[in-house]
């Protein structure tokens, strides 16, 4: 059983929702330097909190439906190796991060995407359960944070990816079309991120 938690840009372009079921998603914010740089090269910190954290909710992509807009999805990459990191590009609203491959069983969808209030989002979703990653965070790591990924936290990401693997979770996505992602990433050069670290 699971009800949809609806999806939007801040323009409207873009809309969807999220399938959530009771152990299907986790909610988290994490603070980290990468995270704070993507809101950084959208010029949209203010999606983030007083401390730089971003508030995320990870789930598998098959969860994900784009009703309408999905041509204004965007990726950026700020290193090879980095996370697909999702945007939109009529009004820069992050939408998500997933793993670097097309077959990622896993996105950690940004709550800037979710249509609801902070409250009624934490009723759909749940509250969220970790706080990871505080020693990036701006001025230093906020007393309800784990300075890394705390190792109560792991046990839940491991079974989320697990169910997500074992259901086929990523797919069908919106990310992604016959195996292929939906457009090619823009890969920020070094000088570039260089130029987005907080400092
Ligand atoms: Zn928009
Ligand atoms: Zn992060």
């Amino acid at each position: 059983m699971s009800s949809p938690v609806p999806l939007r840009c801040d323009c409207g372009a873009v809309a969807g929702e999220i399938a959530v079921s009771p152990g299907a998603g986790n909610h988290c914010v994490c603070f980290c330097d990468d995270c704070q740089a993507f809101a950084a090269a959208l010029g949209r910190e203010d999606v983030l909190d007083a401390w730089g954290g971003t508030d995320i909710y990870q789930t598998a992509p098959a969860h994900l439906r784009i009703t309408q807009g999905q041509d204004q999805l965007r990726a950026l990459r700020l290193n090879p190796k980095g996370l697909m990191r999702w945007y939109t590009a009529c009004c820069k609203t992050p939408v998500g991060n997933m793993m670097s491959t097309p077959r990622s069983p896993f996105i950690g969808v940004i709550s800037r995407f979710i249509a609801l209030d902070a409250e009624a989002r934490d009723r759909a979703v749940g509250p969220v359960t970790s706080w990871v990653l505080g020693r990036f965070a701006k001025g230093g790591c906020p007393p309800h944070a784990h300075p890394k990924v705390p190792l109560s936290a792991m046990p839940g990401i491991a079974k989320l990816l697990l169910r997500n693997l074992i259901t086929g979770g990523h797919s069908p996505s919106p990310f992604v079309v016959d195996g292929a992602w939906l457009v090619e990433p823009e890969l920020l050069s070094p000088e570039a991120r260089a130029k987005l670290s907080p400092s």
